[in-house]
């Protein structure tokens, strides 16, 4: 029976099933990333937030989830201005965090 309309299939994560042993180990050598607070202050500077939805702070909390794909998909779209680094209030040098996190998630 058609009623017009589609269930959408869960966006729901399962923190239990992921896999984070590759954000502990970017955590080894980016100890910052574990500072944010998740304040929006990077995704409010970024220019390329209104085009692409980049954001420092969806990257992390990404990352956390399980989500590397669409990371990968955003970052691709920073273009290394470094005006988010310069408005974090918790000093973690998010440009560089950026490169580390392409690096990482490009190696494995
Ligand atoms: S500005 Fe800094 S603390 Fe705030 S969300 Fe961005 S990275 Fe996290
Ligand atoms: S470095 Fe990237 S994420 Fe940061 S403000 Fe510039 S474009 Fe946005």
């Amino acid at each position: 029976m058609d009623f017009g309309f589609k269930i959408s299939p869960s966006s729901a994560v399962n923190l239990d099933n992921v896999d984070l042993s590759l954000y502990d180990r970017l955590a080894e050598v980016e100890p910052d990333i574990r500072k944010c607070i998740a304040c929006g202050s990077c995704s409010a500077s970024c220019p390329a937030n209104r085009f692409s939805g980049m954001s420092v702070r969806k990257a992390i909390l990404g990352l956390q989830r399980g989500k590397e794909k669409e990371v990968a998909k955003m970052l691709s779209t920073c273009m290394l201005c470094g005006k988010c680094s310069m408005v974090c209030p918790r000093g973690i040098n998010t440009r560089h965090l950026i490169l580390s996190i392409c690096k990482f998630y490009k190696e494995d």
